[in-house]
């Protein structure tokens, strides 16, 4: 896979590399670990651990460098739509709308939040391969900007609530290009056993069809081969691919206006350099660039990733016959992508340590799985109760995946914007946990007249 410990070479990089590489951490003059202007410390004296911490300043830069880089290649008429699964708090999305991003939303309820936090309906687009007639009745209502249409089932779905609503409704089709992104099984959705997007030979004839549905205004297509891409080959043949199909639709009579490029540009978790945004820029301007289309790209991982880290403290280590276990109280619950996809995160220590030499560690949650592991044979100082860690590149797919498996309560989460800070997440009360859950009248009689 793309993102484990293969990637180094077997050396894998020091927490003073994987801070250099980073422009928004550092260390301040007393070893203490620094988020943009405000010490990481103080955070979790004040929250407790686990929390996640987002630099909002970090994001902000990322969003303009991601546009500096499209206006350099000349691509003037590229927007760029944030895709909310990656990270879906409201804080992040209003930062996201105060900076006049649109938004891709995968579900009815990442439609929800893109509007309660400000982004215009006009700005959004709905992708997902099983949106039902209700979630496409609400983005239809509140006036869409564009329906990312993935099956010519879903296009006779989307005619019907369009003409019971009295609307008419932009959309592209999700094309299907059989391009191996070259990364994790799991985040790979652009080969043709995916179940994503529309087969690469029914194309051009689902895109006829879509044009004769009442209701409906085919603008372009769109791409997504998958996620955590770190090099530009499978964008180069997939663009490629859609600059073909663009050309052939318009040559049958078709209006090919539009061309959603998805997201998928990968980060470095380690101290390399990931993939240069000028060379992806580039890859868009000479496959797409000379078409006159108004492109769309819908990048999550790489704008919100690298600005959050998690937060956890050191319960205890021990020592299991031949390996040394330093064992957190952050588990797989909170952030899931060691276990789920055997991702590789830098963890650092966020407070000063002794000069002690460093041994190889298992990095671990409590929580009762074997799967419950961050990291495996990681050089640490020595570490001891209480002390303060903080697991680099958390901003995505972080908490948006936590649970509350083990009955542990979901993490708080703060945001730093410069020398600023605020809770954004309070941690989830104990007895939240249940307060969803209704114990049916029978059983607590029962349980009152056994007592
Ligand atoms: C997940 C997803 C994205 C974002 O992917 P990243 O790897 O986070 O950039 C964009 N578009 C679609 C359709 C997605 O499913």
């Amino acid at each position: 896979m793309a993102d484990d410990e293969s990637l180094f070479g077997g050396v894998e990089p020091d927490a003073a590399a994987l801070i250099a590489a980073r422009p928004h951490l550092s260390r301040d003059a007393d070893g203490g670990l620094m988020l943009e202007g405000v010490a990481l410390a103080s955070i979790a004296r004040d929250l407790g651990t686990p929390c996640w911490v987002y630099g909002a300043g970090t994001i902000r830069r990322r969003l303009a460098e991601m546009r500096e880089a499209l206006d350099a290649a000349g691509l003037a008429h590229a927007h760029i739509h944030y895709a909310v699964k990656a990270n879906d708090h409201l804080a992040i999305l209003a930062l996201m709308a105060a900076a006049g991003a649109g938004a891709d939303v995968v579900s009815a309820g990442e439609l929800g939040r893109a509007l309660q936090a400000g982004i215009p309906a006009g700005r959004i687009v709905f992708s997902g391969v099983g949106k039902t007639l209700a979630d496409l009745a609400q983005a239809v209502t509140a006036g869409i900007g564009q329906v990312n249409v993935e099956s010519r089932e879903e296009l006779a779905m989307l005619s019907a609530v369009a003409e019971a609503a009295g609307r008419a409704v932009d959309l592209v089709i999700r094309v299907n290009p059989d391009v191996d992104a070259e990364t994790h099984a799991k985040i790979t959705t652009g080969k043709a056993e995916n179940k994503f997007g529309i087969a690469w030979d029914d194309a051009e004839a689902v895109y006829a069809y879509a044009a004769t549905l009442p209701g409906l205004r085919p603008r372009g297509l769109a791409v997504h081969i998958g996620s955590q891409i770190l090099s530009l080959a499978p964008f180069r043949e997939a663009y490629g691919r859609v600059a073909d199909l663009v050309r052939r639709l318009r040559a049958s009579g078709h209006e090919v206006s539009r061309v959603d490029c998805g997201g998928g540009i990968g980060i470095p978790y380690g101290a390399g350099a990931g993939p240069s945004l000028t060379g992806f820029a580039g890859v868009l301007a000479d496959t797409l660039g000379d078409l006159g289309l108004d492109l769309m790209l819908e990048p999550g991982r790489w704008l919100v990733g690298p600005a959050g880290v998690l937060l956890a403290s050191v319960v205890l280590s021990k020592q299991t016959g031949e390996r040394r276990f330093l064992v957190l109280d952050a588990a797989m619950n909170d952030l899931v992508r060691p276990a789920m996809y055997d991702a590789w995160h830098g963890i650092v220590p966020a407070e000063a340590t002794t000069g002690e030499p460093q041994k190889p560690v298992d990095i671990v949650g409590p929580v009762c799985e074997t799967g419950d592991t961050f990291a495996r044979d990681r050089l640490l100082p020595a570490l001891g109760p209480q002390a303060l860690v903080a697991i680099l590149d958390g901003g995505a797919y972080g908490a948006v995946m936590s649970s509350t498996y083990n009955a542990r309560p979901l993490a708080a989460a703060a945001l730093v914007d410069g020398n600023r800070w605020a809770v954004i997440s309070p941690r989830q009360e104990i007895a939240d946990l249940w307060s969803r859950e209704r114990v049916p009248a029978w059983l607590s009689d029962a349980a009152f007249a056994g007592a």
